[in-house]
């Protein structure tokens, strides 16, 4: 399993968990590379470009220039932050990790994962940023892999992230992109929507046991069949009233689901924040407990796959 990040992921000056974390996470698949065998990888250069150049394509021109130049400031720091040129790269760098992981992925026909360190992607729509969000990585994502890509049938985006994607469904609804579908349990009403069609958004309000029940059911409940492609935003922030233990425990019922329906899974990081855990070192902790879930699974289902697509 390959997860992506480089340090332009951590580009902008503005020092925030979304800006910073993921370095520390990228540090502990580094350190612990020899035991997991989880490796890190950089965008390659070619999803560099082809990452700048879907970001021209499906966002608003005013937005892109904005992100491009900081003018006007309203709309370059709508995602929350100051804007420096440091923003433009983080968004295209992990844009491009979204999309080399899928490209990874979808080479891989049983059951494969890969992730991208990429967070603050589900509150931007096509048109501006908000909520830390900068660039939907999640909305381009699934727009490239339908594409250009191998999933010719629907995209499933798994959004458990403690906030809803509204972004996302605001980016998905005006490109006409009707092939994806959102399945969204929230823990927090900010950002929702009205979820029609085959898309489905709870907000859960009740206690860890009631929230994984729900997780269950919304999985139990998914036509599988009719999606090639997961898109999994794994956000830790249900956290604290949902515990670090139950966080992981819910990755596992995502990647165990998805794994037994053999479909493709690419999973990015979301939202984790100091104010609930106290040091972003526990951020960064929480959030590497997604990679350990999604690899303890893959190494259950590995002897009834060919090892080498894995
Ligand atoms: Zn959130």
């Amino acid at each position: 399993m390959t997860i992506y990040w480089d340090n332009k992921y951590v580009a902008p000056e503005h020092a925030f968990d979304t800006t910073r974390k993921s370095e520390l996470v990228a540090d502990l698949i580094v350190e612990t590379h020899e035991e997991t065998g989880i490796a890190l990888a950089a965008p390659k250069i070619e999803f560099l470009g082809k990452a700048e150049s879907l970001i021209e394509t499906l966002l608003d021109p005013k937005y892109v220039e904005a992100l491009r130049t900081g003018v006007p400031i309203s709309l370059a720091s709508s995602n929350g932050f100051e804007w420096d040129e440091g923003i433009w790269d983080m968004a295209v760098h992990s844009t491009a990790g979204v999309i080399n992981a899928i490209y990874e992925t979808e080479k891989r026909p049983f059951g494969s994962v890969n992730g991208s360190l990429s967070s603050g992607l589900h509150h931007a729509d096509n048109k501006r940023g908000m909520g830390f969000c900068t660039v939907n990585g999640l909305a381009v994502g699934a727009y490239y892999a339908h594409t250009e890509g191998h999933a010719k049938k629907k995209v499933l985006i798994i959004d458990f992230d403690a906030h809803c994607g509204g972004g996302t469904m605001s980016f998905i609804t005006s490109l006409g992109m009707d092939w994806v579908d959102q399945l969204d349990l929230s823990t927090n009403g900010f950002d929702s929507y009205v979820a029609a069609g085959n898309h489905e958004l709870v907000i859960h309000r009740g206690d860890e046991r009631s929230y994984l029940q729900e997780a269950w059911s919304l999985l139990d409940a998914v036509e599988w069949d009719d999606y090639d492609l997961v898109l999994y935003n794994a956000g830790i922030d249900p956290h604290p009233r949902i515990s670090v233990n139950g966080l992981a425990q819910r990755d596992e019922l995502v990647f165990n689901r998805i794994f037994q329906e053999t479909l493709p899974c690419v999973f990015v990081l979301a939202g984790g924040y100091t104010s609930s855990y106290g040091t972003i070192e526990e951020v960064a902790d929480t959030h590497f407990n997604t990679v350990l879930a999604s690899e303890r699974i893959l190494d259950l289902i590995r002897p009834f796959a060919s090892s080498k697509s894995l």
